[in-house]
């Protein structure tokens, strides 16, 4: 593998190569496996770390139907600087319809329970489907991001899906992954030039002012504690599964 670690400062380099160990071991020891990339910053880090790397972990992301264009002219702009293709997951139209039809096209502003249940069915549905058939899967959260993910561990058991979940930059910072992103001239979401440091669905997710938490403009509407769309979460409650790494 390449060393790309040069010239990068402080912390970084360490960082850089745990997690490149981290994704050289879940291509060796849990293949298939896939990465469920949300086209933001810290997805980019590990979209770079992957591809760069010729590594077999295939990328996803899904497409829910009410992205950002910015968030979908990522896909683009990783097709243009690696040759790769994301596989986009798009939510059963059925099912769409349906809610739409019952609760208008924005119930997701009325009450916890209609956001999740939109979330069920552009996300988490759509995301037990690409994660079929894989032994584990990869994501770029971190445990700075939120009150949520205080106790994110880099490895953990997802029983909801029967597979491995890994969380490599679950020890990175802001910082460290703009400074890599920076480093190594990665492409990522216009959007974060523009206030959004967290981005999901364009009608939940706005711009936060300076010094707001990076995950203020999610679902700002509700309480902190309850800012995760499912995708982490079992049966309804996030669930708190020791490390089991080595
Ligand atoms: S983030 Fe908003 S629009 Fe997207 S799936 Fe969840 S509730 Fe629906």
């Amino acid at each position: 593998m390449n060393d790309i670690t040069n010239g990068l400062p402080n912390r970084l380099p360490s960082l850089v190569a745990d997690t490149q160990a981290t994704l050289d071991r879940i291509a060796r020891d849990f293949s298939p496996a896939v990465f469920a990339s949300s086209l933001a910053a810290e997805d980019m880090v590990l979209t770079d770390l992957i591809l760069r790397a010729g590594l077999p972990i295939g990328i996803f992301s899904l497409d829910t139907g009410r992205l950002h264009p910015e968030t979908l002219a990522v896909v683009d702009a990783v097709k243009a600087r690696y040759g790769y293709d994301i596989a986009l997951f798009h939510p059963n139209q059925q099912a769409v319809d349906q809610y739409v039809a019952a609760n208008g096209i924005n119930a997701f502003y009325d009450s916890i329970e209609m956001r999740r249940s939109c979330c069920g069915i552009r996300k988490v549905e759509p995301l037990g489907r690409a994660l079929a058939g894989n032994r584990a899967w990869v994501t770029g959260q971190r445990r700075a991001q939120s009150t949520t993910r205080a106790e994110l561990a880099i490895e953990e058991i997802d029983a909801a899906h029967g597979m491995t979940k890994f969380n490599p930059l679950a020890d990175w910072s802001e910082d460290d992954v703009w400074q890599y992103l920076r480093d190594n001239q990665v492409p990522y979401n216009a959007l974060h030039d523009q206030g959004f440091p967290s981005i999901g669905c364009a009608p939940c997710t706005r711009a936060v002012q300076p010094g707001e938490d990076v995950r203020a403009g999610r679902w700002w509407w509700e309480n902190p504690d309850s800012k995760e769309c499912g995708l982490h979460m079992v049966d309804g409650k996030l669930i708190r599964i020791k490390s089991v790494a080595a």
